[in-house]
């Protein structure tokens, strides 16, 4: 089969009833149905556990019929058959309104699939017309009129839909399966042969029919390398094309801006900093660009790595740009670049060092003759860093010699973004680009969502760090620790300290969260885990509107409350931020705009209100706002989740640690875990298909180094056609995904 036929509407080989049927589970074409894999399997012999159907799910059950009761209906003529299944200790009710049809052959003791909506009647689970196919016990005579003959001993259950059953798909797939006799492989001959793989046919049919474990095992690994492999040869292919590309060297300058901000530094640099460093530097030196991220946990002093790679760049006489996805994160860099390098930054100023550059603002709310007077600078190179939001961006903006990009908190940057940056118009030599992200990546992730790009880590602190505390206030079980949380507040602000106060959302129930304090961390990425609480009547407001009204009326009366959020205009962003810098709003209610990058000393307190809302990796993100200064921070996470609940446990996991990198794990982990949930029927698709990020890290090293050395050997891909045609195919269908990064 060609991939031209594999591109096929599926309604010429299985028909059109089915065909439309197989639309409800996103099945177009051919492929899409060959690729439409089991969601799980069921053991013959091993029926389904029933204690975990909840009302509402779409559920496919295997079990066995215990009894079956026949009898008129009270209301109307007819006769009402209920038929009670088990796992053997639980059970489920299946209702039929009329006798005929394939029910009547449910019989005690068969055991068959049942599929439908689980519904709660009089405190029983039930199923209502449920589809089902009984499994042949060898005295039936219909069974061969059965959809499936289920031949192996696993039984695929495939994500199902109102519309279509699992069966139904099973027998669409024997259908085009079937006659099968060849399909291009992506994956070389030889590296199926070193890596013990089957062929991509063999693998395709196991995991639809598995013959035994072992051989559904291989196939699915295989499937799941190959995805890893065609995604990693992409990947392969535009670091290289990139390495490829001319840069002009940044090293060997007089090195004085930056020997001169070493020497003032009041503190030693990290030893992470340092190699970081070192390795950056090596970078500038090559004739090519760099692409680089760098992560590392909040506080363990990115923004220092990049000044001094920005310094060099300088020194060699090129111009340094850092990015922020916020204005008022450019703002804040703006600030601490300029605290940071004192007199440094003030070139051809009275009281400027005598080796000296400029620091000049761009932004889409700078205007006017700031606007036109930082565009000069700019394009007369005496503006050394450039600090600004996508502004930059800019068709208009020339620099006169733009050496170095530093993208900050990468993940609002998108691949595209980033190319846009590297290609500029009229730049002969491309700029090197650095990016930073503050959360710790999970190497799987590095590995996929930034594997175009080489990876530092920061995985250290500077010394003399207090952890923040974290405890949570579970309104639900004590509602007094509430109460404590404002008194609380009150008196940091007392103290002379601020206060952060982060809802999930601007206005209140019902309503989305702001667009703008959007998080999207890798693909199918939701800024808001699905488990949310209960909201009862406990909780606070959970909008900032609302919320900063019933403070400022109650709890903190006579304090002075701000506002941040995504739908102020960037001059309100600023007054709001520098009135709260300043301390005039000593208490700040806030989306998750606050929780990148952000940076003020006298923070605190860090309150999060219906924190169950967020992910672990985003609360470390918010608690790392806060004790940053000398006094210790404290971040109060409140929630409806009651006491046990899994939201409670997760909320609980971040309070007992303060190590990003396991909490960055511990996020994959449960994202997973809540995909396998939600996939038990959702069928939301991620845009990696079959890889788990956390399951599969060594599967996909080994596709990374695989598609490294092929890439190597045949850039082109003008050897493996096969390959180059599934590459494409996948570029095409994920561009979405890689623009999402
Ligand atoms: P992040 O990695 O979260 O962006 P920052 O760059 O904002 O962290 O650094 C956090 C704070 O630590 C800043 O106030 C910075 O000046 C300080 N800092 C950075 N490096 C060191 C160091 N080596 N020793 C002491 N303090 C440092
Ligand atoms: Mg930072």
């Amino acid at each position: 089969m060609s991939p031209d036929e594999l591109a096929e509407p599926v309604g010429m080989l299985v028909g059109t009833a089915t065909a439309t049927a197989l639309r409800s589970v996103d099945v177009h074409t051919v492929g899409d149905l060959l690729w439409h894999l089991p969601r799980r399997y069921a053991r013959r012999g091993e029926l389904t556990d029933l204690a975990g159907l909840q009302p509402g799910e779409q559920a496919t059950v295997l079990a066995r019929v215990e009894s079956v009761d026949v009898r008129p209906m009270r209301q109307r003529r007819g006769s009402l058959m209920q038929v009670v299944v088990t796992d053997g200790s639980q059970r489920l009710q299946l209702t039929f309104f009329s006798l005929r049809g394939p029910q009547r052959r449910l019989a005690p003791g068969r055991v068959g699939l049942f599929a439908g909506t689980v519904e709660q009647y009089q405190r029983r689970r039930q199923l209502v017309h449920p589809e089902f196919v009984l499994l042949p016990d060898g005295s039936d005579a219909d069974a061969v009129d059965d959809a499936l003959r289920f031949a192996g001993d696993l039984i695929p259950v495939y994500p199902a839909s109102s519309t279509i059953s699992s069966w139904r798909v099973a027998k669409a797939v024997a259908t085009v399966l079937g006659p099968l006799r060849d399909l291009p492989d992506p994956v070389p001959e030889q590296l199926r042969a070193s890596r013990d793989l089957p062929g991509r046919l063999d693998a395709l049919r196991a995991v639809h029919d598995p013959p035994d474990p072992a051989t559904l095992a291989a196939a699915q690994a295989r499937l799941r390398y190959e995805e890893a492999f065609v995604l990693q040869v992409e990947l392969a292919r535009r670091r290289r094309a990139a390495e490829a590309l001319p840069a002009t060297p940044r090293a060997g300058g007089t090195g004085r801006l930056l020997a001169a901000f070493d020497a003032a530094r009041p503190f030693d640099l990290t030893e992470a900093q340092q190699r970081v460093g070192d390795a950056i530097a090596a970078d500038l030196a090559r004739p090519h660009p760099m692409h680089r991220l760098l992560h590392g946990d909040v506080g363990s002093g990115k923004t220092l790595v990049a000044l001094r790679a920005m310094l060099a760049v300088v020194d060699a006489g090129g111009q340094a740009a850092l990015l922020a996805p916020t204005e008022v994160l450019a703002v804040q860099h703006e600030r601490s670049v300029r605290a940071l390098l004192g007199p440094l930054a003030d070139a051809g100023l009275l009281g400027g060092a005598e080796v000296a550059t400029r620091v000049v603002l761009l932004t889409g709310s700078v205007t006017g003759t700031r606007r036109r007077q930082a565009l000069a600078e700019i394009a007369a190179g005496t503006a050394g860093i450039v600090v600004g939001t996508h502004a930059l961006l800019g068709e208009h903006v020339r620099f006169l010699d733009l050496g170095l990009v530093v993208v900050d908190e990468q993940h609002r940057f998108g691949v595209e973004q980033r190319a846009a940056l590297a290609e500029r118009e009229g730049q002969e030599h491309r700029p090197h680009v650095l990016v930073m992200t503050a959360t710790p990546i999970p190497r799987t992730v590095a590995m996929t969502v930034f594997g175009d790009l080489d990876v530092s880590v920061l995985d250290e602190l500077p010394p003399g760090r207090s952890p923040v505390r974290t405890h949570l206030v579970p309104v639900a079980d004590k509602p007094h620790y509430l109460r404590r949380t404002w008194v609380r507040v009150r008196e940091e602000v007392e103290a002379g300290h601020r206060a952060f106060v982060v809802c999930p959302r601007i206005g209140d129930a019902g309503e989305e969260p702001d667009p703008a304090a959007e998080l999207r961390w890798w693909p199918g990425d939701d800024a808001t885990p699905a488990q949310g609480g209960a909201h009862g009547a406990a909780l606070p407001a959970t909008g900032v509107l609302a919320l900063a009204d019933q403070l400022r009326a109650g709890p903190l009366d006579g304090v002075a409350v701000g506002l941040l959020h995504g739908r102020m205009s960037a001059e309100d962003k600023d007054e709001a931020m520098a009135a709260f810098v300043s301390g005039r709003t000593p208490v700040l209610v806030a989306t998750t705009v606050v929780e990148v990058g952000v940076d003020v000393p006298e923070a605190t307190v860090m309150v999060v209100v219906d924190a169950e809302r967020f992910g672990v990796a985003q609360l470390h993100q918010l608690r790392g706002r806060v004790g940053r200064g000398r006094a210790p921070g404290v971040c109060l996470l409140v929630t409806t989740a009651p006491a046990g609940s899994p939201a409670a446990a997760r909320l609980a996991q971040v309070a007992a640690t303060d190590d990003g990198f396991a909490l960055a794990e511990l996020d994959l982990e449960q994202r997973r875990e809540g995909d396998l949930l939600g996939a038990a029927q959702t069928g939301r698709r991620s845009s990696l298909r079959l890889l788990s990020l956390r399951r599969d890290v060594g599967l996909i090293s080994q596709a990374r180094e695989d598609a490294s050395a092929l890439v190597e050997v045949d850039p082109g891909l003008d050897d493996h056609p096969e390959l180059a045609a599934e590459v494409a195919r996948m570029t095409g269908s994920r561009a979405d995904y890689l623009e999402r990064a």
